[in-house]
């Protein structure tokens, strides 16, 4: 039973599936309604090669849900290293950049407090 409880282990900690290695997930929060938002970077379209030929720039718009009433666009403009691996410089209008857990706490807050109708 451990031996395969180890194993399953090693498979799910061996790094990201090779598929999500041309994907790169940008996470924002909106700086007029605190919406975060997130948006998908297909590393193989997206980028632009710079004028240089140094580095590849990305630009992505990111519009919220509506939930909170907010359809501004949070203009995120991320510059790349060759390899498409490391985000070397990055720039945002209307928000700010956050990280993956950072978006997931935001998520769970609630819009509201209201206490759960449970028993
Ligand atoms: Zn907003």
């Amino acid at each position: 039973m451990g031996f395969f409880d180890r194993l399953r282990k090693a498979f799910a900690g061996g790094g990201s599936a090779p598929a999500d290695a041309n994907f790169y997930w940008v996470y924002a929060q909106c700086r007029r309604c605190g919406e975060p938002l997130k948006g998908r970077i297909d590393l193989r379209n997206d980028p632009s090669q710079s004028d240089e030929g140094d580095a590849w720039i990305v630009r992505k718009g990111l519009v919220g849900t509506g939930a909170r009433r907010c359809f501004q666009t949070v203009e995120v403009t991320l510059t790349f290293d060759l390899n498409k691996k490391n985000v070397t410089d990055s720039e945002v209008t209307g928000g700010k950049l956050i990280s993956q857990e950072e978006y997931n706490a935001l998520l769970s807050q609630p819009a509201e407090a209201e206490q759960p109708g449970s028993e």
